[in-house]
């Protein structure tokens, strides 16, 4: 009998999983308990795959052999709890993408930096000449990839959420970047179930595999320590010198693996930030576990450009430069983007607070910011923990109005920095159109 496999969730993750279930000839069953958008609507009529949405029929779905659940259904809701009392597996798309290719993948997560981090190592992999999809939460599914078109190698971003389902899925390079408070509501607002979801992406490392990590990383080296990694270990870090792995000082990055060198001055690279240099060892890192060298790893890391919406320079209008940081949406990258600024911030945050400790960034704010430009319905928090160290501090409720009050307050030199620390849902549909509108208004605005 064919496996009757069940995709709960009609996302990016969920449509690439159903062409890779209808390609090996199961039976697939989409169910979605909202909308589907209309682009992935199409594609799941053009393949014939029979799906529901507005709805979960649980009859039909108890029926399924296998269950994969899309990264954004939490294992708390009822239906999973069903699903898992009785006995069937639920696995994620990565999970299942993986057993229809033999290609090696690096997979990488992390708190923060996956995107760039991934961005860049297949950025080195592509200019070397390599066929390298580039998968996971950027871009296309992992498991759409494997059914259209299978690549020689898969770099991978991969989060908590999909890690979650995750249990044979074997990486050659997995890479670690940070582990800091994130997602807690997901976890019971316990770090450690966030962390132990972050660290399944080695639990099936064999000894020739390559575990890539961010040494600096307090919450990912005290949890390192209980978890016995057999593969490769190499650690990257800005605090100390590593013989294997990684390091930067002030001027020199170095990597070193398999008595394969790269240095490179770190006014080279072309991204700005201490996070960006950690985020450019570790893609290096990975580059030389697969044997390449020093030339076209320097090359690719000093040409890469900025992904949108991260540091992203949206203009200089009036001798004051706009930058586009939306994607920040917790306190840990708005440390980085502030501790990169080199002139007096005017900071335009706030947003969906998920549970944001500001303590932590404290005594940069009052180093380095003029003025708090609160862009969000609820911004009692943001008051509440910078009034003392901040003197202005206005609520805006739109981004034209969040720009006008910055403009008010900065001067010549200035920099104004969207870098929220919070999610957009609140004002807007999602970091992408709040970064996009900040960039509209600012390109509005006279020279
Ligand atoms: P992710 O995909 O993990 O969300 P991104 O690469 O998209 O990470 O970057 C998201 C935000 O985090 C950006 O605003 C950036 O400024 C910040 N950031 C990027 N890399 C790091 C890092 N290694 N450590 C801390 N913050 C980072």
């Amino acid at each position: 009998m064919q496996p009757f496999i069940v995709i709960l969730g009609a996302a990016e993750s969920g449509i690439g999983a159903a062409l890779l279930a209808i390609k090996q000839g199961a039976d697939v069953f989409v169910s979605e308990k909202g909308e589907i958008k209309d682009k992935y609507k199409q594609v799941l009529i053009e393949n014939n795959v029979p799906y529901e949405e507005n709805n979960h029929s649980e009859e039909k779905i108890l029926k399924a052999t296998e269950v994969i659940k899309s990264p954004g259904i939490s294992a708390k809701v009822p239906l999973i709890q069903t699903i898992k009392s009785k006995g069937i597996p639920i696995i994620s798309e990565i999970e299942y993408g993986a057993r229809y290719t033999n290609s090696p993948i690096i997979a990488i997560t992390g708190t923060n930096g996956k995107s760039t981090t991934t961005s860049i190592t297949h950025h080195i992999l592509t200019k070397a000449g390599l066929d390298a999809a580039m998968v996971g939460n950027i871009g296309y599914s992992f498991a759409r990839q494997v059914a259209e078109r299978d690549a020689a190698y898969y770099v991978m971003e991969i989060s908590s959420f999909q890690l979650e389902d995750c249990y044979d899925f074997h990486p050659h390079i997995a890479m670690l970047l940070n582990i800091t408070e994130n997602h807690l509501d997901r976890y019971n607002y316990k770090i450690e179930g966030y962390a132990a979801a972050k660290f399944r992406i080695a639990q099936t490392l064999a000894q020739k595999d390559y575990f890539i990590y961010g040494a600096d990383s307090f919450y990912l080296t005290y949890m390192l320590s209980q978890h016995n990694i057999s593969a490769k270990k190499l650690p990257f870090s800005l605090e100390r010198k590593i013989l294997e792995g990684a390091y930067a000082n002030n001027e020199k990055l170095f990597i070193n693996n398999n008595q394969n060198t790269t240095t490179m001055n770190l006014n080279q690279l072309s991204l700005r930030g201490k996070h960006n240099v950690y985020n450019s060892m570790a893609a290096g890192l990975a580059a030389t576990s697969i044997g390449l060298k020093e030339g076209v790893i320097r090359e690719s890391m000093s040409d890469f450009h900025s992904l949108e919406h991260r540091l992203e320079e949206a203009g200089y209008k009036k001798g004051i430069v706009y930058i586009n940081d939306s994607k920040a949406t917790n306190v840990n990258s708005v440390w980085y983007a502030l501790e990169s600024m080199e002139q007096p911030v005017v900071w335009i945050a706030g947003g969906v607070d998920k549970g944001n400790d500001y303590s932590k960034i404290t005594d940069l704010v009052r180093e380095k910011v003029k003025a708090i430009v609160c862009l969000g319905k609820d911004n009692r928090k943001i008051h509440e923990a910078f009034s003392k160290s901040v003197d202005l501090i206005v609520n805006t409720e739109s981004m034209e109005d969040a720009i006008a009050a910055a403009q008010h307050f900065a001067n010549e030199g200035d920099a104004v920095l969207l870098s929220p620390a919070c999610a957009s849902f609140d004002l807007f549909e999602n970091y992408e159109e709040r970064g996009q509108k900040f960039k509209q208004v600012v390109n509005s605005l006279p020279e």
